[in-house]
């Protein structure tokens, strides 16, 4: 009894997360870059405004060292301050890439009128807006900008039916099952402390005050 599956499997869905940023020059028009961003359907699933040093903005911007336009790039970047967005929608990687337009917001505004960088950008480097060009960039630079953020994958359809099979159905189902004899009058705190009492990763021993 206590084995049956209380939940169905989940659906297969392939959300994507990715880095955005409104860049310097754009972040007077934080406001309406985020309406955008929200009636283009992404969910923001956390966001931060910050300034970045010289050397944070170097380290974002490895790949381009040694290249021309680095040092304008890194002055621009630490100009003033800047917001970092994680977004979250199906194929968001690409699909921001897209809407942003081509890196020259000069040939964003001949080229792709309706672009984002047509919108907010200026110049080859004061473009207004950055997105991640890969899902590993996107995790990459995801954990630069929120280090302190779980910054694990996303599981995908088998991997994160097996994952929520194997790590979370087992506990919950036996956490439930001890919840419907019990009907306690709060369930919620009720299973709540269940699972601090019975979770399973709880550490075998106890730290002592030496
Ligand atoms: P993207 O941001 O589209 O991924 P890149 O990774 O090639 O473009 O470049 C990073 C940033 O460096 C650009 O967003 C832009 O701000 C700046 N940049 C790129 N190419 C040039 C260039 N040729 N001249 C000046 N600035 C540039
Ligand atoms: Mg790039």
């Amino acid at each position: 009894m206590e084995d049956t599956p209380i939940f169905p499997d989940p659906p297969v869905v392939t959300v994507e997360r990715t880095l955005a940023i409104i860049k310097p020059d754009a972040v007077h028009r934080a406001d309406e870059v985020m309406e955008d961003i929200k009636s283009l359907e992404f969910s923001i699933l956390n966001q931060r405004r910050l300034r970045l040093t010289p050397e944070q903005a170097s380290d974002f911007y490895a790949e381009h060292y040694g290249k021309m336009f680095f040092p304008s790039l890194i002055a621009y970047m630490q100009s003033a301050d800047i917001i970092a967005l994680v977004l979250a929608k199906r194929d968001a990687i690409q699909e921001w890439r897209d809407l942003l337009g081509p890196t020259n917001a000069v040939r964003a505004k001949q080229e792709a009128p309706d672009s984002l960088r047509a919108k907010y950008g200026h110049d080859q480097t004061r473009n207004g807006l950055h997105g991640s060009d890969s899902y590993h960039t996107a995790e990459r630079e995801i954990r630069f900008m929120f280090s302190e953020s779980i910054t694990e994958p996303i599981y995908h359809g088998q991997d994160a039916t097996d994952y929520l099979q194997s790590k979370v159905n087992p506990v919950l189902t036996k956490a439930l099952t001890h919840l419907s004899k019990q009907k306690p009058e709060d369930p919620l705190t009720w299973l709540a402390q269940w699972l601090l009492d019975n979770n399973p990763n709880k550490p075998k021993v106890t730290e002592v005050d030496t």
